[in-house]
């Protein structure tokens, strides 16, 4: 795909989106630069935008082929990929399988409680609010969104969830909680953003060890060769348990 990166037109926390000379299309660079904690703790971990990146497209492209509507196209190099510009919607949608996380500090939920039916819990996407929590009434309230366009977003955060869930547990891998973004082009709702370790939380099924960005909160291990191993593991030939 021959499309050239003009101006920058977002930096944020962890990747940067460029206009193209292509309408439409964006070129989105997923930067080594690792935030948490509303962004109290901040590093460059070398490759961690290659890893996210590598993860992400083949999500994008698994998704896809079962019928999600995603922003991406392609990738340029193992930073860079080709993604349809979107009106993003100000939400982080989150579907939780396990709790885990924000939902286990915020309320009486026991970690590693099973959440069946899944949770899906829809945030402000505002820094300066700290993200706070939304319900149905506040989005329509704001014109976030409309009613239908609520109802498809969760509607797609599940199928989401079934179809990367599977995907995971195929490689010996739980899919605790993710966090993912939509925006509109025209009248069709695309998943866009991305969905890497650093937007799900991952355990391993059999030793319950986190694959994810806890792993970086938490200093619980060597951050880069989790990531790496992760990302071969997800994107690699499905394993014999
Ligand atoms: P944040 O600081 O919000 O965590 P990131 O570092 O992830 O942000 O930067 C990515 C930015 O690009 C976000 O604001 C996200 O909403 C936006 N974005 C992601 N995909 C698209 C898209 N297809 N079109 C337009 N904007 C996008």
């Amino acid at each position: 795909m021959d499309v050239k990166c003009k101006d920058l037109i977002i930096k944020g926390k962890a990747k940067s989106v460029y206009n193209t000379d292509t309408k439409g299309k964006l070129i989105v660079e997923f930067r080594d630069d690792i935030t948490a904690f509303d962004g109290g703790k901040k590093d460059v971990l070398t490759n961690k935008g290659g890893y996210n990146a590598k993860v992400s497209a083949f999500f994008f492209a698994y998704l896809e082929q079962n019928g999600v509507k995603t922003h991406f196209f392609t990738m340029l190099d193992p930073h860079h990929m080709v993604v349809r510009k979107l009106e993003m919607f100000p939400l982080e949608v989150i579907v939780r399988n396990i709790a885990a996380g924000s939902i286990v500090r915020n309320y009486p939920f026991e970690e590693g409680t099973l959440l069946d039916p899944p949770l899906i819990v829809i945030d402000y996407k505002d820094d300066a609010r700290h993200d706070p929590m939304l319900n149905d009434e506040i989005i329509l309230a704001l014109k976030l969104v409309t009613s239908a366009e609520l109802k498809k977003i969760k509607t797609v955060a599940l199928e989401v969830n079934r179809l990367l869930s599977a995907l995971l547990e195929a490689q010996g891998i739980t899919l605790v909680d993710f966090k993912i973004e939509f925006g509109r082009q025209g009248k069709t709702i695309y998943l866009g953003d991305e969905i890497s370790m650093d937007s799900m939380r991952l355990w391993d099924k059999k030793t319950g060890e986190s694959l994810d960005k806890d792993v970086y909160r938490f200093e619980k291990g060597d951050v880069m060769a989790i990531y790496n191993k992760v990302a071969q593991r997800i994107t690699g030939p499905v394993k014999k348990q």
